[in-house]
């Protein structure tokens, strides 16, 4: 076994000797006068994937998401939101901070369907209520485990919110991992959405950097926002090269990621301590529970001591713990890491 084996996110994989020759080769300019020619490659190759017509590239996934909330939404509006969502519970706060928008929650388990949207949808001109004027999908949904949203549910959801005039925003950090699992193109799983983020830093294996996609026009004024938010850079093309190698080389291999998640998972249960749902283990994330039996610790000290052993992870809740596998992670670890969270878990 590795002296660590680090399930605590996909952010943590690490630039490749073969990335970091992209990197060192990349051609560059000034990106603010829009003459970097890799991000200009970047931002090409990510709305072809995608189906839209422009691309901007940000420094992060928070940053993405925070911009699209600027574009598309004014101050004091209602957004509807799957269960803990990012945008909600991991952002320190900054949708209600820097866009002003209050957010409801809606459906179960990181997704809805038409009839919650339907429902939860308050009227524009109303003398009291907040207007409801955006849609958002986390695709995959980390905190549920990684789920790939349903097409069809997805698509219904979207018709009721075009035809209530709501825009739509589809937060895909992960929307690679959804496109290898469903077998969807990533442009079918981005149709119908307004606008759609997507990580570089996570899966995908770049060091930093995330992708808003959309219109022209819109992505023209999340360009301003972006500026606005300090996140407007010089020679990203640094960076941006990182992001066109992964999108090259890293994005088949995320189904390795998911055969490692579905063996951790497996594993996992070979013991009668930890609790999860195989249904939710579809992509690269496993979210788990412990028992409620005496001997068995909570999150907290589970984690603790697991990673006084080398393996790495997350706490989710007082006894949810989260693990991710990712290109630096082998199936042989996945197995090792699993025997040693058995053995803390059966307090041995
Ligand atoms: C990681 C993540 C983000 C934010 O990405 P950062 O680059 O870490 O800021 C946004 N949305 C989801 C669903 C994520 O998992």
């Amino acid at each position: 076994m590795p002296d660590r084996i680090d399930l605590r996110s996909d952010t943590v994989t690490l630039p490749s000797a073969a990335m970091r020759r992209a990197m060192a080769e990349a051609e560059v300019g000034d990106d603010q006068y829009g003459e970097d020619p890799s991000v200009n490659r970047l931002q090409a190759e990510v709305a072809a994937l995608l189906g839209t017509e422009a691309a901007l590239f940000l420094p992060s996934g928070t940053m993405a998401n925070q911009v699209a909330l600027r574009t598309l939404t004014r101050p004091g509006d209602d957004i509807l939101v799957p269960t803990e969502a990012h945008l909600v519970l991991h952002e320190t706060g900054a949708g209600a901070a820097n866009a002003g928008v209050q957010f409801s929650i809606i459906g179960v388990n990181g997704t809805y369907d038409a009839d919650a949207v339907h429902a939860a949808i308050k009227p524009r001109g109303h003398i009291v209520f907040p207007p409801t004027t955006l849609l958002v999908a986390e695709n995959t949904h980390n905190r549920a485990g990684g789920i790939v949203f349903g097409a069809d549910a997805l698509r219904a959801s979207l018709a009721v919110a075009r035809d209530h005039g709501l825009r739509s925003y589809l937060d895909g950090a992960r929307l690679l991992n959804a496109a290898i699992a469903s077998g969807q193109p990533a442009a079918e799983l981005a149709a119908g959405f307004d606008l759609v983020s997507m990580a570089l830093s996570k899966g995908l294996g770049a060091p930093a950097g995330s992708m808003l996609a959309g219109s022209a026009e819109l992505i023209g004024q999340a360009h301003r926002y972006r500026r606005m938010a300090g996140g407007a850079m010089r020679q990203a093309g640094i960076l941006a090269a990182a992001g066109s190698y992964a999108l090259a080389h890293n994005v088949d291999r995320l189904a390795d990621d998911h055969a490692n998640a579905r063996l951790l998972a497996d594993e996992l249960l070979r013991g009668d301590d930890l609790e999860l749902d195989l249904a939710t283990v579809q992509t690269n994330i496993v979210v788990f529970a412990l028992v409620e039996r005496s001997g068995v610790p909570d999150a907290a000290t589970f984690v603790e001591r697991c990673g006084e052993r080398g393996v790495l992870l997350n706490p989710f809740g007082p006894r949810v713990v989260r693990a991710v596998t990712h290109l630096d992670v082998s199936a042989d670890d996945c197995r090792a890491a699993a025997k040693v969270m058995r053995a803390v878990a059966d307090g041995r």
